[in-house]
């Protein structure tokens, strides 16, 4: 037997889900789009069941991937039975899903979730009275406690093997008599869901209302019979919302029983009075998310270095440095043991400085994206989130995003492969690619020092106003191609937003460590994978001629030195190639586009081969490098290269986590095209517009 698991994101769907199957859980993808497909066996009944979490949903309506899917899945999918999880906190947003459900033929059993946060608010259910009306089992549960879990399995193994036919809200408005006779046609003609199936029809939905040719004028010509009140305008879909929901309220609602002496707001309306406020909630929203970026990546916490001489770090920088020290010894030691076996140079290179160094220069990331991600779910779970989105909402809709867009934003600036998987919480297909796209200019962590080596050595008086110039050519690049891509091949506006806001909870534990692992596993796997590839091609071909001979590192004889010298005509107009042995500026960009990282140290190995690169942190080595820097490019040409730096693909990691978001080799590739010529034109424009100015 299936039982299928539907409800509203955050009504408690995965955790009921992961007691359910436990170990037996497996992730697969719904075909054909980005869609996680969970699907795992409970064993508590007389046989085994199969469960398919459905994906989080506020509706059956046609409009994201993930409706799709679960309508899909519904109609044709023929589960035995719909467990139907409904959030109790929030009755009435939850109810409107499931008098969608109630209109297939399928058995459906409510799982009314939460049930221990409504007793804490002196509130109850009468779970009867729901059950009469909604004319299917109800089953008040705890997925959190694992509170009413056998029960719910019960009844749901009783019911599935009870037909039932569709009941839709419909029934009881004045379009009741059209809508029994579109679904008499489709009874006739045999078609399974005929409620459902008529209810999209009256909606207008396309994708299941259209029968087949014999009756669909049939249908057509019952549906004008309906006239609609002239304040919709014509919109059926309006329609038929409004009458679940003025349903909801008069049939459903009466089950919610306040106790006597329960306040007027609960707990989480009080919050959101204030952190909703209209004057005080997005101050409050940007100090918060300064906290969390400030303790992770700020090397002097809370300021301290006003108190102590250098400051402390934060919790985050620490542990990257130890990171790095762990990734430094184990070098170290790798270098010691080939030379222990006198290993042949090449090997040595290959393994120390090609395979761990850039290995290791990434999983040194790790720390950092560890910490951000705690923060994040600890604030997603806590349900702050959604507020936060809801905040950031009307701003962005301007530029054609909603507010769900906006935490992926926040996280490309520490880094973009995160946040690109962070799309993945974009309902809207068009939106997330165009999030994804936009990611490189939101400027990463891994940029910084490029901006910092170029302001100290370029722009020693406005180092300051430099670095920040940066961060203001991203988001203006951000902003006009934004608009340019929704009016062309990204075309449409941002989704509708409607996202009912969870109440405040306690984030658990259990749910952040495996929010955490995913996190880690998915990360560790392509820095094991696509980083070391790249890693060593980029060695390889920094290393050797054509005739395969080993050269000095990065010399102009090397591969690299002879196809960037052959590059280097393509950027000419952009200012920065100039110079004497313009080429080594072409490497510099080629290996930025493996990883931001590598810029700095290929800077400073190709323009000063007398420093080491690894110490230009050393205040003697860089100022050498800062004096080659100052011959080579004039204040235009390093604006230009920056601005390219900026502007162009990422790194691979964000190259390969785009990849996985988009499964689609066109619109990767046209993404790739999309950065490359957005960096060439910005650092035309910022050269040319530079060296009017300076
Ligand atoms: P999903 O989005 O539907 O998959 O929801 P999750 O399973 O991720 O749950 C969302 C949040 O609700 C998590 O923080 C859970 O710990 C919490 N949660 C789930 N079920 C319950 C419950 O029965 N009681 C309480 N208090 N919290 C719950
Ligand atoms: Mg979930």
């Amino acid at each position: 037997m299936n039982f299928a698991l539907a409800g509203n994101p955050n009504s408690g769907k995965t955790t009921l889900f992961n007691l359910l199957t436990g170990s037996t859980a497996h992730v697969g993808n719904w075909p054909g789009v980005t869609v996680d497909r969970r699907e795992g066996v409970y064993r508590g009944l007389a046989e085994d069941v199969r469960i398919i979490d459905l994906p989080g949903i506020y509706s059956l309506s046609p409009y994201t991937p993930e409706e799709v899917v679960s309508r899909r899945y519904i109609l044709e999918g023929a589960p035995d039975l719909i467990i139907n999880i409904v959030d109790s906190t929030n009755l009435e947003r939850n109810l409107y899903l499931t008098t969608q459900i109630l209109e297939s033929d399928i058995p459906v059993v409510v799982a009314l979730n939460m049930s221990d946060v409504i007793r804490s608010e002196g509130e109850s259910l009468n779970v009867s009275l729901l059950s009469e009306r909604l004319g299917v089992p109800v089953v008040e549960i705890s997925a959190l406690r694992n509170e009413g879990i056998e029960e719910l399995m019960e009844a749901a193994y009783k019911t599935a093997s009870t037909p039932r036919i569709g009941f839709s809200p419909v029934e009881s408005s004045p379009m009741a008599g059209e809508m029994r006779e579109i679904a008499g046609l489709f009874r006739e003609n045999g078609t399974s869901h005929p409620v459902f199936r008529a209810v999209k029809a009256i909606e207008g939905d396309s994708l299941y209302s259209s029968p087949g040719e014999s009756i669909a004028a049939n249908v057509m010509a019952i549906r004008d019979k309906i006239s609609l009140p002239p304040a919709l305008d014509g919109d059926f879909e309006e329609a038929v919302a409004d009458i679940r929901y003025r349903y909801i309220a008069s049939n459903y609602m009466q089950a919610r029983v306040r106790a006597d002496n329960s306040p007027m707001f609960s707990k989480s309306d009080k919050i959101d009075r204030l952190l909703t406020n209209k004057l005080f909630g997005l101050p409050i929203f940007f100090a918060i998310m300064f906290l969390i970026f400030h303790l992770t990546f700020s090397d002097s916490v809370m300021f301290s270095r006003f108190l102590a001489d250098g400051g402390f770090p934060a919790p985050g920088v620490m542990m990257q440095d130890w990171m790095g020290m762990l990734t430094d010894w184990v070098i170290e030691s790798a270098r010691a043991a080939l030379e222990l076996w006198r290993a042949d140079a090449w090997l040595t290179g290959l393994v120390a400085d090609g395979l761990l160094s850039g290995v290791g220069a990434v999983l040194s990331f790790l720390p950092q994206i560890l910490m951000l991600f705690l923060f994040l779910s600890i604030l997603e779970d806590s349900g702050y989130m959604a507020r936060a989105a809801l905040l950031m909402d009307r701003p962005l809709r301007r530029f054609g995003l909603s507010g769900r867009a906006f935490l992926p934003m926040l996280m490309g600036f520490g880094c973009s492969v995160p946040a690109i998987m962070g799309t993945r919480t974009l309902v809207d297909e068009r939106e997330r690619r165009l999030t994804v796209m936009l990611m490189p200019f939101f400027s990463c962590g891994a940029k910084l020092p490029i901006w910092s080596l170029f302001a100290a050595a370029i722009f020693p008086r406005n180092a300051d106003k430099a670095v920040f110039g940066m961060y203001l050519i991203g988001l203006a690049a951000a902003i006009v191609t934004a608009i340019m891509l929704r009016q062309t091949i990204l075309k449409g506006d941002a989704s509708y937003f409607i996202m009912e806001l969870p109440a405040y909870r306690m984030p658990r534990l259990r749910n952040l460590a495996m929010h955490l692992w995913e996190k880690v596993k998915g990360f560790v796997t392509k820095a094991a994978t696509i980083i070391t590839c790249a890693t060593v091609v980029i060695w390889f071909l920094s290393n050797f001629n054509f005739s395969l001979k080993m050269v000095d590192a990065n010399s102009r004889d090397s591969i690299v030195g002879v196809v960037g010298s052959l590059a280097v005509p393509l950027f000419r107009p952009l200012g920065f190639v100039s110079m004497p042995d313009p080429w080594r500026a072409v490497v510099a960009i080629v290996t930025g586009l493996i990883a931001k990282e590598m810029v700095v140290s290929t800077l400073g190995v190709l323009y000063n081969p007398e420093i080491d690169a690894n110490a230009l942190s050393d205040e003697t080595s860089s100022g050498a490098l800062n004096l080659a820097l100052v011959g080579s490019f004039s204040p235009a040409a390093a604006l230009s290269f920056m601005t390219f730096n900026l502007l162009c693909v990422p790194c691979m990691a964000a190259v390969a986590a785009a990849n996985a978001e988009f499964r689609n080799k066109k619109w990767m590739f046209t993404t790739i095209a999309f950065w490359i010529s957005t960096a060439w034109i910005g650092a035309f424009i910022v050269y040319h517009a530079a060296s009017l100015f300076l």
